[in-house]
């Protein structure tokens, strides 16, 4: 008998997921010639965003980070924003090695932002960090390098869209993954902090503010002269990149002695030529930035299992998980990325830790068959997401190849990594050197080098912002 009610449940299943399968993959799909045309928009919006402060939907954001480390590494604090804020470390200048002995010494915590401070006001969020940066100052106090009668002064790494207007400054354009923080839109987050701080009686001051990816790339650098780009597919997505100044057209008035300087991207925002579902739509439509970072939703970590819910939803009311539909299946965002990473590493017969994911999360109790649409729905998902991150990163190098002939394919050239969906999702990661590889053919993409930033040392998470050794006074992180 439980044979005749699987092989009903198999022929039910399919019958009726078939149609809403079929449209799914179909519109997913990422042949060739689409990532190609996304690859070369991201490009064209690139130059277009260079051009004009508004020109695209791409900002290209001005770092203010102008020369790369060559030096040694001071004091940075980050703050993992979606997840929590980093701490601030000591590397003592005087007992400096080669360059791999050049970190002395890291220290870090984690610390997760409580949902309610998403949702409140900017004082409580930055008096949130304050807080936790002043205990751990206390806790690791004595390994502070403190100039005595001088304010300690801090790096700081922010995970969103800032309007820089100096090293040491720049106003919160909006906030993306979920956050509302009321109050600190149009706002100074240096000033937020820094005020803060002074509430807290943190003898603490900002003296250089950086994006996240900004940091990540300063940080590779320091480990390889070579890389170019960095890219974090984490929470969230962004990429930034070093570009030549005289490209810059709305670059008026800043001086780079380098040549040089880097630009974030923001490509969060990217929209053009994606292939979009009605998944995807309802989705956008009911977050709190309708309308915006429609590539991030597409392809980052906050949105790949949101995702699948929508469809899984869908399948159910087709009556593919039997005739009702568990109430925690419509919550959402109940199912995370790394839920459906995890059911995409189940290699069983059975697929029995699929079933139980699905179960635990879901409520949904499945069969053999329902496990396997399952997991094609997570692999229809994370393929179209990470092969268009694989496009973004084809053309940002491809712009920065047709402005410097050669110089970037035509050599070892490297993109420095970051980000919890990159670096624990492995299908992920192979879907998105596979479409880099299809995009820019073997022979160059031998030349482009991904490389994952973090946990280079063991479990230490290396600095986010890194000061080049003749900077460093003038800078004073
Ligand atoms: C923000 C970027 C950030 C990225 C990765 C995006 O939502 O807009 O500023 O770099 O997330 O953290
Ligand atoms: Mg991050």
């Amino acid at each position: 008998r439980d044979i005749h009610r699987f092989r009903m449940a198999v022929r039910s299943s399919a019958v009726s997921v078939a149609p809403i399968f079929t449209k799914l993959k179909h519109e997913c799909a990422t042949p060739l010639p689409l990532l190609r045309h996304v690859a070369d928009a991201m490009a064209a919006d690139m130059r277009a965003g260079l051009a004009v402060d508004g020109g695209s939907d791409l900002k290209m954001i001005l770092s203010y980070v102008d020369s790369l480390p060559t030096g040694y590494v001071c004091i940075y604090v980050y703050m993992y924003v979606s997840s929590g804020i980093g701490v601030p470390c000591h590397f003592d200048p005087n007992s400096l090695g080669g360059k791999q002995e050049r970190v002395i010494d890291t220290e870090f915590e984690q610390v997760s932002i409580p949902q309610e401070l998403m949702f409140g006001t900017s004082e409580d969020l930055f008096d949130f960090i304050a807080s936790g940066l002043d205990k751990f100052a206390r806790k690791e106090g004595g390994k502070f390098y403190l100039p005595s009668g001088r304010k300690r002064e801090i790096g700081f790494t922010f995970s969103f869209p800032v309007r820089q207007t100096s090293i040491d400054s720049g106003i919160l354009i909006k906030w993306t993954k979920g956050f509302a923080v009321s109050g600190t839109a149009g706002r100074d987050v240096v000033a937020c902090l820094n005020e803060a701080m002074e509430r807290q009686g943190l003898d603490m001051r900002v003296s250089a503010l950086v994006n996240d990816t900004v940091g990540t790339l300063a940080g590779a650098r320091y480990w390889d002269d070579d890389v170019m780009v960095a890219v974090i597919l984490g929470t969230g997505t962004n990429a930034c990149y070093v570009e030549r100044t005289d490209t810059i057209a709305k670059l008026q008035g800043h001086d780079s002695s380098s040549g040089r300087t880097i630009i974030n991207t923001e490509w969060g925002a990217f929209s053009n030529g994606l292939p979009l579902t009605v998944f995807d739509r309802e989705m956008d439509d009911a977050s709190i930035n309708p309308g915006e970072q429609i590539f991030e939703k597409t392809i980052s970590g906050m949105y790949l299992g949101e995702i699948v819910r929508r469809v899984l939803l869908k399948i159910a009311e087709a009556g593919t998980f039997g005739d009702s539909i568990p109430e925690k299946l419509s919550t959402p965002f109940v199912l995370r990325t790394p839920d459906i990473s995890a059911m995409q590493q189940d290699n069983s017969d059975d697929l029995k830790a699929v079933g139980s994911i699905l179960y635990d999360i879901t409520g949904v109790e499945s069969n053999l068959s329902a496990r396997k649409i399952v997991i094609e729905v997570c692999d229809t998902i994370v393929k179209r997401g990470s092969r268009l991150a694989g496009a973004g990163i084809v053309g940002i190098l491809q712009k920065m190849e047709e402005d410097s002939q050669g110089l970037i394919f035509g050599k070892r050239t490297v993109v420095a990594m970051d980000g919890g969906l990159y670096e624990h999702y492995p299908q992920y990661r192979r879907y998105l050197q596979d479409a880099v590889t299809e995009l820019l053919g073997l022979e160059i993409s031998k030349n482009i080098r991904f490389i994952l930033l973090q946990n280079r040392q063991g479990k230490t998470r290396l600095a986010k912002y890194y000061v080049p050794l003749e900077d460093s006074e003038k800078h004073k992180v």
